[in-house]
Parts: C-alpha cells; structure tokens; sequence
C-alpha cells in the first residue's frame, strides 16, 4: 500500500519517506546548506528570530531542521527542548 506523506512545507501530499515533497527537496536542501555555512562562520544568534533574519530561512523551517541531529547542540543554545526532554533547564 502506498504511503501518502503531507509535505512540511507547502503543503502537498506525495508518496515518499521524505518529509519533504520533491518540489520543496531542492529549497530544503539549499536552506540546510545555507544554515550549515551559517552556522560554521558565525556565532550562533541567541534567538531564533535572530536566526532566521540572519539567514533568510522561516522560523518554521528552522525549528524542522534543528530538529536533525546535526544540529542539536545549536538546538540546545536556543533552548529548543527537544519533545522528549521537557522542562529540563
Ligand atoms: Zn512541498
């Protein structure tokens, strides 16, 4: 049976693991890789906000992405608890 995936950032629905449609793939992957530089040449911002005006990557976007492992000690600095670990400060 097929799997139908809704797409985290327009919306659509598509067959694929990805969380993303094939539409929005190239967009999350220029995103990730502009936050990757980002984030190797600057200090991190102390506020998502921050982070998002620095970068040009929506607030939504990058609470998905912070989400990856890749990121998580960036995640920790801007206090995003991952759902798991609640209230631990
Ligand atoms: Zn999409």
């Amino acid at each position: 049976m097929m799997e139908l995936n809704k797409c985290k950032r327009c919306g659509a629905f598509f067959v694929s693991t990805n969380s993303v449609c094939p539409n929005c793939e190239p967009k999350d992957t220029m995103e990730l890789a502009k936050l990757k530089g980002f984030l190797a040449e600057n200090a991190c911002p102390n506020s998502m906000d921050a982070l998002a005006s620095n970068t040009g990557i929506s607030v939504k976007n990058l609470n998905r992405f912070l989400q990856q492992e890749d990121f998580s000690a960036i995640a920790s600095q801007l206090e995003l608890t991952p759902p798991i670990q609640t209230n631990l400060k």
